[in-house]
């Protein structure tokens, strides 16, 4: 049976010379265990780069299918932005039936937009601020998709891989903690 296998981890920035050549190491690894067309590699494509841009890029040049899971925003929570800031973060993503918010009067609605124009307010005429999904909301879509899952990270060095393993083996799902020594 077809399985999602989600791998993640420390950014870019959390890794020297040594960790990030280990760390390739380490993805190689998993990758080889899973043959192509039995398994879909995930990782959540954080903008910061490391782990999740090392897992795409590894994964995709051997041939893996691959979902990508980059956060809407730059914050852990959702938040609310406008419209115009969302399609710069994120210029492919369609966003029909949505929340939205008034920066003004507040009025929140739940709408439709296939276009990509901004929503007015019913009320005052203001453009509405769309609900942008964090970290957090992107790394619970990967713990309820994934089958199994590995963090990659430097020793001891927290990382929002780590929750979304730790968020997965509550659900009974297979995870792996790599730690790497650098
Ligand atoms: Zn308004």
């Amino acid at each position: 049976m077809g399985q999602i296998i989600v791998i993640v981890g420390s950014q870019d920035s959390k890794w020297n010379d040594t960790g990030a050549v280990k760390a390739i190491n380490a993805i190689h690894s998993i990758l080889d265990r899973y043959k192509l067309g039995n398994v879909a590699i995930a990782s959540g494509e954080c903008p910061f780069g490391g782990i999740d841009k090392w897992v795409q890029r590894e994964a995709t040049w051997k041939g893996f299918m691959f979902m990508g899971y980059p956060p809407e925003s730059k914050s852990w929570g959702d938040k609310w932005i406008p419209y115009e800031e969302f399609l710069k973060n994120n210029p492919f993503k369609v966003t029909p039936l949505r929340h939205w918010k008034c920066p003004i009067c507040q009025e929140k609605a739940y709408l439709n937009t296939t276009n990509n124009k901004a929503v007015k307010c019913p009320k005052c005429g203001m453009d509405m601020y769309i609900r942008a999904r964090g970290y957090k909301y992107r790394n619970m879509e990967m713990v309820i998709h994934g089958d199994e899952f590995f963090s990659i990270d430097p020793k001891g060095v927290w990382s929002g891989g780590r929750w979304t393993i730790k968020e997965a083996k509550k659900l009974g799902k297979i995870v792996h903690q790599i730690e790497i020594e650098q």
